[in-house]
């Protein structure tokens, strides 16, 4: 039997802001935590006296959290990284996104998730939910695989012609159709580790038929359904010009809401909309790095936790960003919300919690991560808070402001998965799955020889005009 036991270390559990253990230990089997504090001791002892081999890690010193759940990545997009970064969403979007997930073939796709993963993985993310593009998805789930990260990912669909690029649309039954293949090939597979989401991209790619559909299929198979809404102001217009509705309602219209439901963003709503996000118990994925490189606005955080809108984090895609970075999405949530709405708006804790337990919460993991539980998978980040400058001096047993507004990645010694080691700062990033600086540039210029020559040849979709 596999096993490991992590001693002397600060283990936060996150169930509540004094779940808190110095010397703490953790004890697991096979990947599933087993035992805590004095009695993993005890079995690890126990094992050791029956002869069998026990992995010991003594993390005196560091301090031990759940692994962190970013709700909303996009793999597809980090050989996008350094795009214009002075553009809103919707030129943005048209100019350098989807002409670049466009040019993917399954190649430069498996290397761009690769990197995104070992890079979310030195990071200490051990779960994302991840927007595919619309064609080669299985490069995104084989590059999970093999990363050993928790990833629930699917194709995007984009499904009406008058606002997708031709080059990234797909006809309604055939995005729906791939989106069956990919649920039938990869989901529930590598033990559980890689699940399949419905992924509409946002109510202005997508026709109301695949939005119907999406969520329907979801709900019947217990997966689900991901999209972006109400991001940007043009964006909510548009809706509103298409469908005569606010984006929340329209989509609830159509089946997208209730808690197996995470949107990206939900910036603009208005008071109805945040009562159905409440009453439904629908997800929002706060993406604040993002939000402000898009100058997309700022998601009011402290009303949706007031109405027990449940709210994670991500990072979003590499081009708005441009980082992979769980520290930089905990330090900006909590920072933006001071300027916003006062210095107590929204305290580490808080962010701590949108990071770990309410992430793992509303990817449908409440059961499997997110917290240091016995029965929980042993997903976990080994953080050294004398690594680089940011040592606190005065935390007063209080690890969530160092860890909200001081650390960084540079923190991180380890990071693991039901208790495999996914990141080590002492080895190569991403169990060797991080790419070589020269095959980034080789795979890079690929897609910039491919963006030039389909530009020469499609027309661009006249996206800003329809409002
Ligand atoms: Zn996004």
């Amino acid at each position: 039997m596999r096993t490991l036991l992590i001693e002397n270390a600060l283990v936060a559990g996150m169930r509540s802001a004094d779940d808190l253990h110095p010397s703490g230990a953790v004890w697991a089997e096979e990947g599933i935590i087993r035992a805590l504090g004095s009695e993993a001791r005890a079995a690890a002892a126990a094992a050791g006296a029956r002869g069998e081999p026990v992995e010991r890690v003594d993390a005196e010193g560091l301090w031990l959290f759940p692994g962190f759940v970013q709700t909303h990545i996009h793999l597809c997009q980090t050989l996008l990284r350094n795009g214009p970064d002075d553009l809103p969403l919707l030129p943005w979007l048209k100019t350098h996104v989807w002409p670049g997930e466009a040019a993917h073939d399954e190649e430069t796709l498996f290397l761009s998730a690769r990197l995104g993963l070992a890079e979310l993985a030195a990071g200490g993310t051990t779960a994302i939910l991840d927007m595919g593009t619309v064609r080669h998805t299985d490069a995104v789930f084989r590059a999970a695989e093999a990363s050993g990260l928790r990833v629930t990912s699917g194709n995007a669909l984009m499904d009406d012609p008058s606002t997708n690029p031709p080059g990234l649309f797909a006809e309604t039954e055939e995005a729906l159709a791939e989106g069956e293949r990919l649920f039938a090939r990869w989901h529930g597979t590598a033990g559980g580790r890689l699940r399949f989401a419905w992924c509409p991209r946002f109510a202005v790619s997508c026709t109301d038929r695949i939005l119907r559909e999406s969520a329907s299929r979801a709900r019947a198979q217990g997966v689900l359904v991901h999209t972006h809404a109400s991001e940007n102001r043009d964006e909510v217009e548009l809706v509103r010009a298409r469908s005569g509705r606010a984006n929340i309602e329209h989509l609830r219209d159509l089946g997208i809401a209730g808690p197996a439901t995470v949107l990206a963003h939900v910036i603009h709503t208005n008071e109805e909309e945040r009562q159905l996000l409440a009453a439904d118990g629908t997800a929002v994925a706060h993406c604040p790095s993002s939000n402000l490189k898009l100058a997309s606005g700022i998601c009011p955080v402290p009303d949706y936790l007031a109405r027990g809108i449940r709210v994670t984090l991500g990072a979003d895609g590499a081009p708005c960003n441009d980082r992979l970075d769980p520290f930089s999405e905990m330090r900006h949530a909590a920072l933006l919300q001071k300027v916003a709405s006062g210095p107590a708006a929204l305290t580490a804790w808080q962010v701590a919690r949108m990071a770990t337990a309410e992430g793992a919460a509303a990817l449908g993991l409440g059961d499997v991560c997110g917290t240091i539980e016995v029965g929980k998978r042993a997903d976990f980040v080994l953080l050294d808070p004398s690594a680089g400058f940011a040592r606190p001096t005065s935390w007063r047993d209080d690890p969530y402001g160092p860890l909200v507004f001081a650390f960084d990645r540079g923190n991180v010694v380890e990071t693991r998965v039901d208790g495999e080691v996914v990141f080590h700062r002492d080895r190569r990033p991403g169990r060797g799955l991080a790419p070589t600086a020269s095959e980034i540039e080789a795979a890079a210029g690929r897609l910039r020889e491919r963006i030039a020559k389909n530009g020469r040849r499609e027309p661009s979709p006249p996206l800003e005009g329809r409002a």
